[in-house]
């Protein structure tokens, strides 16, 4: 059923539903769209539409191969939708979630594609901060780039923290969605360019091994993750490519690579990685005691809690209960993160090493189960984790220390 937006476009067909509204597949003065209708409760709340129109600049400012242009800004009666150019293709998350795992050099491909948007992006000053499969889309109708991947486009700019409520962006309070936040927003530091590095490397991560690097459970304990663990190498992957993923899962920000340089290495290692297959590995299972917040696996709606749906505005009910979506926390003390897991990392391992642990669930589209299982790091793996500069992290301490070689302001940033 068609519906007007505004007095110049037209909505046609439900694309999508979100988080913060519905998304549309509509039509406009200038050819095809797609339209992103906020929901009511957002578009009646008048300070929030309010930042929408003074952000409109930064919002339609981005204009680049790689990232989902703003058109329009439409404020009409009750409707408040952003105009955008259509993507005609599906998003990373269900491509993910229909394949589980990508060939390297096509998970290279899409990787190099967002980081050249965040290139575009932190050259303007502008910060995403929720970098993630969902807010990735593919171009189907784009021409077929390395290994048969889609051009891929990064969408949402500025979106998340525009929606969340005045006073939650302030220093004590975290934005984000849990698998893919930087350590340095965990411990309140305000997010620069390097925080999308962080999400983008982590993204990159869960192309290859079909799980993030430090997900699953409550997102506190994800939160917690970031800060104290490290990452623990992918079985097969091509060392100079997991070199690259361990470079930008620095816990320090100025250890990162920036966007462009991050786009121009991967793109170095597409030759190398040409018909590779997906690695195969298992994800991470559970031989040790469950930590104290996990609740019991058997519990009826445990998973569905626990996979940390925690909604971006108060009151909301996530818009998919098998997505992390963002979250909007409180940042933890010191002590908290400590909580015992420091040193402690989740080791994936090669088929064939499976060893007896609780599983979770993930369920995937079309209601595909992922058994996952979380093991304790072995000997081994804590001297490979200390190696790769846990304790580093620790070493590093002001906001100095921190800081991102490129360290753009942010154009969403607080008044
Ligand atoms: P939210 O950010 O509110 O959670 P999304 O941006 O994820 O919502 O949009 C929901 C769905 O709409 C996504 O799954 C995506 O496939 C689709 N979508 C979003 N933007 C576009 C676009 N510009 N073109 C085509 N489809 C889109």
């Amino acid at each position: 059923m068609a519906r007007n937006i505004g007095s110049r476009y037209t909505a046609h067909q439900i694309l999508g539903r979100g988080s913060a509204g519905t998304v549309w597949a509509g039509e406009g003065p200038d050819g095809p769209v797609a339209i992103k209708l906020l929901r009511e409760d957002l578009a009646a709340d008048q300070e929030l539409v309010g930042r929408f129109v003074q952000e409109r600049t930064a919002l339609l400012g981005l204009d680049h191969p790689r990232i989902v242009s703003v058109r329009d800004l439409v404020v009409d009666g009750n409707d408040l939708a952003l105009v955008m150019d259509l993507v005609r293709g599906t998003d990373l998350r269900s491509r993910l979630d229909r394949e589980r795992r990508l060939a390297p050099e096509a998970a290279v491909a899409i990787t190099a594609d967002v980081a050249d948007a965040l290139a575009a992006a932190h050259a303007a000053g502008v910060v995403h901060r929720d970098v993630k499969p969902e807010n990735i889309l593919l171009d189907m109708a784009g021409p077929l780039g390395p290994a048969g991947a889609h051009p891929a486009l990064l969408t949402d700019f500025g979106v998340a923290k525009l929606i969340d409520t005045p006073g939650r962006t302030r220093s004590n309070r975290i934005i984000g969605t849990p698998d893919y936040l930087a350590p340095e927003i965990v411990e309140g530091l305000p997010p620069r360019a390097a925080v999308d590095i962080y999400a983008l490397a982590t993204v990159l991560y869960e192309l290859l091994a079909g799980f993030t690097p430090f997900g699953g459970g409550h997102p506190g304990a994800v939160l917690r993750r970031h800060v104290t663990e490290t990452v623990v190498p992918l079985p097969g992957i091509p060392d100079e490519l997991w070199r690259l993923v361990v470079q930008c899962l620095a816990k320090a920000p100025a250890s990162r690579l920036r966007a462009s340089e991050l786009s121009a290495r991967l793109r170095e290692l597409l030759p190398l990685l040409h018909g590779l297959p997906p690695l195969d590995v298992d994800e991470p299972g559970a031989e040790h005691a469950p930590e104290p917040y996990e609740e019991d696996e058997t519990e009826p709606g445990a998973e569905e809690r626990r996979r940390g749906a925690v909604s971006l505005v108060p009151g909301a009910a996530p818009a998919d209960s098998n997505r992390d979506t963002h979250t909007s926390m409180r940042v933890p003390a010191p002590d908290e993160l400590a909580g015992g897991a420091h040193g402690t990392a989740r080791a994936p391992r090669a088929p064939g090493q499976r060893r007896p642990g609780s599983a979770r669930n993930r369920t995937g589209q079309g209601a595909a189960v992922v058994r996952r299982r979380r093991i304790a790091l072995s000997a081994a793996g804590v001297a490979v984790a200390a190696a790769l500069g846990v304790g580093g992290w620790f070493a590093l301490g002001g906001d100095e220390a921190e800081k991102p070689r490129d360290s753009p302001r942010s154009a969403t940033a607080e008044p």
